[in-house]
């Protein structure tokens, strides 16, 4: 991670750029701030520009120590994050067991929150945790003399997750370090650090991202430029939520799209077309088909209620309202609850692994004849 990766931030990546120039790093910092506002990013850049053979206003990204940084794999660079049991770590999970993970996460998606993590592991609802099984592991890594670099790095990516004891052996490392190490401690929040860890760290804070560097870097990413104004001026700052909020529209919008084909279609009884449209479904994932699933029955009890002309208890969006206005005759009180009924069976059909094609077949057939029964 380089720091011209990073998302705005201007004024702090030049103050610890200039740290490092003027050999001020200390030995234990505490990165704090949303994940949204770049902090692990962040963290990473600082710790691959320390290390960096050739900085020149950024790490150069070429040098061997860089190359190995694109890569995560660095020997002396070292991470600590909450894990949990899964499927796979079923005894006395520590770091080490998702190391690959955990490199493929950061380089994929650089900026998650920690339920992405979890999810990404499959942690189902567990919180992850830092064992003292961790703690004695971090002991062992940094008994090692650096490798290649002049310091040796250890990112520990949400102390608040360390429990009382682990805490406690990560307090004597940072009071009595090793030689020529750098702890940096990655927190969303520095309220539920022990204080006697949070005393002994640098804190370096991240503040709310400009809504101008949030908008200027999503424009790369090609999503709707009204929509992205919107997104980055809702987000406070957060780029994780501007993402989030984009991709959540983006995918209200083709699921709306894909409900006003299937009506026109059942409207029209056009029966071939009804089995092309079953089978695009059929070919898209699981999650996507359920997602449909649960935004068709809400569409349908919504159009419901706006063809009773109940307007204050709907709860639809602009978009679909508009469309909704015309297409909200259809459904009445003869075809509303079988209409409701068939989308909803569809759901558990669809988790448990049934034929998808012969799911959205059956249901197209008997949408067509529901959607033309009149008030
Ligand atoms: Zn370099």
């Amino acid at each position: 991670m380089q720091f011209k990766d990073i998302v705005g931030q201007k004024e702090l990546k030049e103050k610890l750029i200039s740290t490092v120039i003027d050999g001020r790093v200390s030995h234990a910092q505490l990165f704090e701030g949303a994940m949204g506002y770049g902090t692990l990013p962040m963290a990473l850049a600082y710790a691959q520009f320390i290390s960096c053979r050739n900085r020149n206003g950024d790490s150069c990204g070429v040098c061997s120590s860089c190359i190995k940084y694109n890569k995560l794999i660095h020997p002396d660079l070292h991470f600590v994050f909450p894990v949990n049991t899964t499927k796979k770590v079923k005894d006395k999970p520590v770091s080490n067991d998702f190391l690959l993970k955990w490199r493929e996460i950061v380089l994929k998606k650089k900026y998650f929150t920690e339920q992405d993590w979890y999810d990404f592991i499959g942690l189902e609802n567990k919180q992850g945790i830092i064992s003292v099984h961790e703690a004695d592991n971090i002991l062992s890594k940094l008994s090692y003399k650096s490798f290649e670099s002049d310091y040796k790095i250890m990112i520990v990516w949400l102390p608040e997750r360390l429990n009382q004891t682990s805490a406690n052996r990560l307090l004597k490392l940072i009071e009595e370090p090793p030689e020529h190490t750098v702890f940096i401690l990655v927190t969303e929040n520095s309220n539920k650090i022990l204080p006697t860890i949070f005393s002994r760290t640098q804190r370096i804070r991240l503040h709310p991202l400009k809504e101008n560097d949030i908008v200027n870097s999503l424009k790369e990413l090609n999503f709707d430029e009204k929509e992205i104004f919107t997104a980055s001026r809702l987000s406070g700052g957060d780029y994780i939520q501007a993402i989030q909020s984009l991709q959540v529209s983006e995918s209200t919008k083709a699921n709306l799209d894909n409900f006003m084909q299937f009506m026109r279609l059942s409207y029209k009884n056009d029966i071939l077309g009804l089995l092309d449209w079953a089978e695009s479904m059929a070919a898209s994932g699981r999650e996507k088909q359920k997602l449909f699933l649960v935004f068709a029955e809400r569409l349908v009890r919504e159009n419901f209620i706006l063809n009773k002309k109940i307007d204050d208890i709907v709860y639809l969006g602009f978009d679909e309202l508009e469309w909704a206005r015309k297409f909200s005759i259809f459904i009445n009180e003869n075809n509303v609850s079988e209409l409701y009924r068939q989308f909803n069976i569809c759901i558990p059909h669809i988790s448990q692994n049934g034929n998808a094609k012969i799911i959205f077949t059956d249901l197209a057939m008997k949408v067509k004849e529901l959607i033309r029964i009149k008030q």
